[in-house]
């Protein structure tokens, strides 16, 4: 078995103010120099080893280049430089990729303290690179579960020191980091070892150590509630499923109503049911809880910048099994807020255990819910694995979830909301069908049906696709992307989202 939580990242950042000297310099064993393509002479010269570096770019031809050029300081710890160039204008979602794939080359020689002189750039390009810097090196140093009888060790990175320009948030650069860690750490577990049981070990764990108040909905709660549409799903042979429900207040919470709620879809193994997948498509399915695990990092990351928000988050926790009771097509259930569902594909269980959690959490009336779910391979198919989808009931959200989407580097594209495309889930013996068979727009289907159980409030639905990306994403450097936490932190924050929510109840 693994630890109960991840362990935090040994990595100490610090902004030093004072030049970057020979001494100083002396100190690092390696060093990343981030600048724009388009260096005067005169900031080429003031670079430490400029000259040599510019010849040596020159060399290679292209500044697109990563690294642009490299050298090795013929002092006692022969401290690497790696030089980085970034476009004029460069986008975040490629400030964040290219200083990845900068780092990972530093990083091959493993070095224990680094250095990031950011130069050359206007005031908030430097603070964007900074942060880059930052952001990749707690990604890469931070843990995921092994299980190697003999694990590689752990990179030796203790310190990254930041000099030159640019003034990082370190404190909320470092909770957006934790949460996203947690996201993908526990999204990496593997299903014997995270299943309903454990994962409920987990939060509670998570839930003393941030002081929110947690309760759990079993399933004989759940149908008490008459929450037929997630029961479809854990009756196939999960009895530890069910719902958690968490609360974070901040301290001089006057008001009990949550301002937000996060909702996520946690199938710790999803087998499609009885419409079984085939070895292919069965494939990481453990990974199909980590919208849950994105709702998490993301409540752990508004815990720890003390956030002022009231905030709740639902995580819909179940396996989807194939069992004696496994539900089956046809079959019809009535979820808690009374719609009855016809059951299409037992393989479409995200939305099921979805329609109960976001009913159940519209019955509080947050200002706004944001739900995430890995739900639906048609948004794959739309966006691929690049962007994750992006759907809300409100049209006039729709240019802040892609300005979040811009400024955070985790991507989002919003798709139409018609009550049209209904339509094609109309059903002759129940109010709706759950989805269809030839699976034609089925992440704008599944977000239509989503919308019958999330109130009337603002609601906003995240597909991750780009939940797993091969080699990494912007920052990220493994497979699984935790992707969703700095991009809400972004839309309530820089965007204020309760704002825009509110003005359009
Ligand atoms: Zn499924």
């Amino acid at each position: 078995m693994t630890d109960l939580l991840p362990r935090p990242p040994r990595l100490s950042v610090s902004r030093v103010a004072a030049a970057l000297t020979r001494q100083r310099l002396q100190k690092l064993e390696h060093l990343l120099i981030l600048a724009p393509e388009n260096l005067s002479p005169a900031q080429w010269r003031k670079l430490p080893s400029g000259t040599q570096l510019k010849d040596l770019q020159k060399r290679i031809g292209s500044k697109s280049a990563i690294p642009a050029a490299q050298t090795r300081l013929n002092n006692s710890k022969r401290t690497g430089i790696s030089l980085g160039l970034l476009p004029v204008g460069v986008s975040p979602f490629k400030r964040l990729d290219r200083i990845r794939l900068l780092l990972g080359h530093a990083m091959k020689s493993n070095p224990g303290t680094l250095g990031a002189l950011i130069t050359g750039f206007d005031d908030s390009d430097a603070t964007a690179s900074a942060e880059a810097v930052t952001v990749a090196a707690l990604a890469a140093v931070s843990e995921m579960p092994s299980h190697k009888s003999k694990p590689s060790p752990a990179p030796r990175l203790r310190a990254l020191q930041l000099f030159g320009d640019g003034k990082p948030q370190l404190r909320r650069l470092r909770a957006e980091n934790e949460g996203n860690h947690l996201a993908r750490w526990l999204t990496t577990l593997p299903p014997n070892d995270l299943d309903s049981a454990s994962y409920k070990k987990r939060i509670a764990a998570l839930a003393k150590q941030h002081g929110w108040e947690m309760s759990f909905l079993d399933r004989k709660r759940l149908a008490r509630l008459k929450a037929g549409a997630f029961l479809a799903v854990a009756q196939g042979g999960d009895s530890n499923a069910g719902i958690v429900h968490l609360r974070y207040r901040p301290p001089d919470a006057s008001k009990k109503r949550p301002d937000v709620a996060l909702v996520g879809k946690g199938i710790c193994f999803d087998t499609g049911g009885v419409n079984l997948k085939p070895a292919q498509h069965m494939q990481n399915m453990h990974d199909d809880m980590q919208g849950s695990a994105v709702a998490l990092g993301t409540l752990t990351a508004l815990s720890r910048v003390n956030s002022k928000l009231n905030v709740d988050c639902w995580l819909a926790i179940t396996e989807n099994l194939i069992g004696p009771g496994a539900y089956k097509p046809m079959d019809v259930v009535t979820a808690s807020n009374g719609t009855t569902i016809e059951i299409i594909h037992t393989d479409a269980e995200g939305r099921m255990a979805l329609a109960d959690t976001l009913a159940l959490a519209a019955e509080k009336k947050p200002a706004v819910i944001i739900d995430y779910a890995t739900l639906t391979g048609a948004c794959v198919g739309a966006v691929t694995e690049r962007y994750s989808g992006a759907f809300s009931n409100r049209q006039s959200l729709n240019p802040y979830l892609i300005k979040a989407g811009d400024q955070s580097g985790e991507r989002v594209w919003p798709f139409p909301m018609d009550d049209d495309f209904d339509t094609a889930l109309n059903s002759s013996i129940a109010d709706i069908k759950q989805c269809t068979l030839d699976g034609i727009g089925d992440h704008i289907l599944a977000a239509r049906f989503l919308s019958r159980f999330a109130g009337s409030g603002a609601w906003v639905h995240i597909d991750l696709s780009s939940g797993r990306h091969k080699g990494g994403l912007a920052h990220i450097p493994t497979d699984v992307t935790g992707f969703g936490v700095r991009f809400t932190m972004n839309l309530l924050h820089e965007q204020e989202l309760l704002k825009h929510s509110l003005a359009n109840r």
